[in-house]
C-alpha cells in the first residue's frame, strides 16, 4: 500500500511541527534540511532562555501580529499558547510564567525539548535528511536538492516548506528561497529586519559606553509609548524596548528617511522635582557627576543626553531635556543581526490550510511568511501554530492523492 508521502523542507520549529502533525495524521514523512544539524536558530533562542510563548489572553495575544492579526487568529486558535505549554510539558519540559507574562521552560534551554521532539519524530518513522539544500522545482514539479553526493530529486504527494527568514544566516535560514519561489510565481514582500537595533550617528565619545544599558526608561516614537530598557551599542541602540518599536521605526525611516526616538530617562520623576534637584549648587563637580548625583542618571544616560545636543544651563530646561531626549535613528541595523525577519511570502496566496492556491500540494509555514511580531514568545508561537496547520493539511492533501 502506498502511504501518503509528505516532504518537509526546513528543520526549524515550523518544519518540525509540520512533520509531527503530518506523521501523527498517518503520512510517511521525510524532512530535508540544508544544515548538518536541525533547528539551529531554535537552539540559539534557547541561549536567551527560550521564550516559548506569552501568557496573555488570546484576544490580546493576536493583536501583537499587527496587520496579520486576523489572518493568524484562526491559525493560533488551532495551537494556542496553552497548547504550546502542554506540548513542552509532554516532552518533559514544564514551563512557568515570568514576571513579564512571558512563558519559559523551567530549564531555560531548548536542547532537552528538541532532543525529546526529535526522538518522538524518529519513533513515528520520520526520516531526517541533513545537508539537503532545496534549490528549486524541475519541470514536473519534483523538488530539487543539492547534497554532498550531488543533485537529488524528490517527488512527494505534498510538501511543506518552512525555510525561515533571513537573519542570522549562519544558522541556516539564509533567504535564498526567495528568488526560487518568485520564479515559481509566488509574490514575496521584501525581507526586512524586525526586532532589530537602529543606527544613530553617535559622536566618537559614545564608543566608551557601548554595551551599557539604559534601564527603566520610557520611549516614544510615532505615537507609540512604552517603558522598558535598551542597550547602547557602537552603532546606536538595541534591546527589548527598541525591538518592540522596530516595525514602526522601520516604517517611519522608509517614509521620512529617519525616525525620531524620544526617551524619558527618568519617567518616574517629574520635571519639577528634577529641576529642583538640578538647581542645587554644583560646586566643583563635573557635569557628569552632577547629572548622576542630582538627576540619578547613569553614565550611559548622561552620555545619551549629551548626544541630543548642547545642554542648557538652566535647571528647568535641563530637567525637561532629561525627560525628552530626542535621537535621530537613521536606519535599521541590518537583517543579519536582527532577531527576526519581516516580509516573506504574501499571505493572500495561501488557503486556510496554508497551501499555495496556485500550486496545489505546496504548503508554507513559519517565519518565511509575511507576518511579524515583537519578541515575547509571539514568534515561536506563530511558527509552531502555522507548522501544525500546514502539516495537518499537507497530510490530508497527500492522502487524497494516494487513496488506500
Ligand atoms: C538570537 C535569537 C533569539 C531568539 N529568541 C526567541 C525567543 O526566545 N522566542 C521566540 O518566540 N522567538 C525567538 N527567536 C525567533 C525564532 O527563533 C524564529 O522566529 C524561529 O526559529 C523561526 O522558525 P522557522 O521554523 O520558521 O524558521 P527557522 O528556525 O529559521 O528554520 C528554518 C530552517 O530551514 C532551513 N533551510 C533554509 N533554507 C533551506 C533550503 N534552501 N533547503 C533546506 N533547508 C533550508 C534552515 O537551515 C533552518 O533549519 C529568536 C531568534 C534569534 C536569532
Amino acid at each position: 500500500m502506498h502511504k501518503p508521502h509528505v516532504a518537509i523542507i526546513g528543520a526549524g520549529p515550523a518544519g518540525l511541527m509540520a512533520a509531527l502533525a503530518s506523521a501523527r495524521a498517518g503520512a510517511r514523512v521525510e524532512i530535508f534540511e540544508q544544515m548538518p544539524s536541525p533547528a539551529r536558530k531554535f537552539l540559539m533562542a534557547g541561549r536567551g532562555g527560550l521564550n516559548l510563548t506569552h501568557s496573555e489572553p488570546l484576544d490580546q495575544f493576536v493583536t501583537r501580529y499587527g496587520a496579520a492579526r486576523d489572518w493568524l487568529r484562526t491559525i493560533l486558535a488551532r495551537f494556542t499558547p496553552q497548547q504550546m505549554r502542554d506540548f513542552a510539558a509532554a516532552y518533559g519540559e514544564e514551563t512557568f510564567v515570568g514576571s513579564s507574562g512571558r512563558v519559559f521552560p523551567k530549564s531555560f534551554k531548548a536542547s532537552p525539548l528538541l532532543r525529546a521532539w526529535l526522538r518522538d519524530l524518529q519513533q513515528l518513522g520520520v526520516v531526517l535528511h541533513l545537508r539537503h539544500s532545496f534549490t528549486g522545482f524541475d519541470d514536473t514539479g519534483a523538488l530539487r536538492f543539492a547534497t554532498p553526493q550531488g543533485e537529488r530529486e524528490v517527488v512527494a504527494d505534498a510538501c511543506v516548506m518552512a525555510l525561515g527568514g533571513a537573519s542570522w544566516s549562519r544558522l541556516g535560514s539564509d533567504g535564498r528561497w526567495l528568488p526560487v519561489l518568485q520564479e515559481a510565481g509566488l509574490a514575496v514582500a521584501p525581507l526586512q529586519p524586525a526586532n532589530c537595533g537602529f543606527d544613530i550617528a553617535w559622536s566618537p565619545f559614545m564608543e566608551a559606553h557601548a554595551g551599557e544599558p539604559l534601564k527603566s526608561i520610557e520611549l516614544q516614537a510615532c505615537g507609540h509609548v512604552l517603558r522598558g530598557e535598551c542597550v547602547v551599542t557602537q552603532y546606536g541602540l538595541e534591546g527589548g524596548a527598541i525591538y518592540a518599536l522596530s516595525s514602526v521605526l522601520r516604517e517611519e525611516i522608509a517614509r521620512a528617511g529617519f525616525a525620531t526616538l524620544q526617551i524619558d530617562l527618568r519617567p518616574d520623576v517629574s520635571v519639577e522635582i528634577l529641576a529642583q534637584k538640578l538647581a542645587r549648587p554644583r560646586g566643583k563637580q563635573s557635569l557628569s557627576s552632577h547629572l548622576r548625583k542630582s538627576a540619578g542618571l547613569t553614565s550611559a544616560g548622561a552620555a545619551v543626553l549629551r548626544e541630543s545636543g548642547p545642554l542648557p544651563s538652566d535647571a528647568q530646561e535641563l530637567a525637561q531635556r532629561i525627560k525628552s531626549v530626542c535621537l535621530r535613528l537613521v536606519r535599521a541595523h541590518g537583517l543579519e543581526r536582527a532577531i527576526s525577519t519581516a516580509g516573506g511570502v504574501q499571505l493572500s496566496q495561501l488557503d486556510e490550510g496554508l497551501m499555495v492556491k496556485s500550486r496545489p500540494g505546496l504548503f508554507l509555514a513559519g517565519e518565511m511568511l509575511d507576518w511579524e511580531a515583537p519578541t515575547g514568545g509571539y514568534l515561536l508561537q506563530a511558527c509552531f501554530a502555522s507548522g501544525l496547520v500546514a502539516g495537518e493539511a499537507a497530510a490530508a492533501f497527500a492522502a487524497r492523492q494516494s487513496p488506500p
